[in-house]
C-alpha cells in the first residue's frame, strides 16, 4: 500500500510535533497502520478552511507522477475526524466520495489509536 495522509491544516502542527501520534502508529504498525505493508509516500493537509483537499491531492498526484510514483490509499488523519466533530465545514462522507471518484483509491478513516 502506498498512502497519502491528509490532515487538518488547523489542528496539525506545522513543525509536525503534533503529528507524533501518527508517526508513532506508523512505526509501531498500530491503529489503522496495522494491516499489510504500508509506505507513507506523502503527507499533506486540506490547505485550511473551508478545505481544498481535492486540489491538494491533485498536486500531490502530479508531483508523485513526475517522480514516477503514485498512491493507492488516502488516510484521513485523526485530526480531520476530530475537526469534523467540532468545527470543520467539510462533509467527511462527501470528501471520502470525492477522493474515491477523483483518484480511484481506497480511503481509510483515522490513523493512530
Ligand atoms: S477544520 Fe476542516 S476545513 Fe478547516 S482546516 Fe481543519 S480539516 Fe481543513
Amino acid at each position: 500500500m502506498k498512502a497519502v495522509i491528509l490532515s487538518c491544516e488547523k489542528i496539525r502542527d506545522n513543525v509536525r510535533v503534533g503529528c507524533l501520534k501518527c508517526f508513532k502508529a506508523i512505526y509501531n504498525k498500530t491503529g489503522n497502520f496495522s494491516e499489510g505493508d504500508i509506505r507513507i509516500i506523502a503527507w499533506t493537509s486540506c490547505g485550511g478552511c473551508p478545505g481544498f483537499p481535492i486540489a491538494r491531492l491533485k498536486l500531490i498526484k502530479e508531483m508523485l507522477e513526475s517522480e514516477g510514483e503514485s498512491f493507492d490509499t488516502v488516510f484521513l488523519a485523526g485530526c480531520i475526524l476530530m475537526a469534523e466533530k467540532n468545527f470543520c465545514p467539510m462533509d467527511i462522507d462527501e470528501l471520502e466520495k470525492k477522493i474515491t471518484e477523483n483518484f480511484n483509491v481506497r480511503v481509510i478513516r483515522g490513523t493512530h489509536p
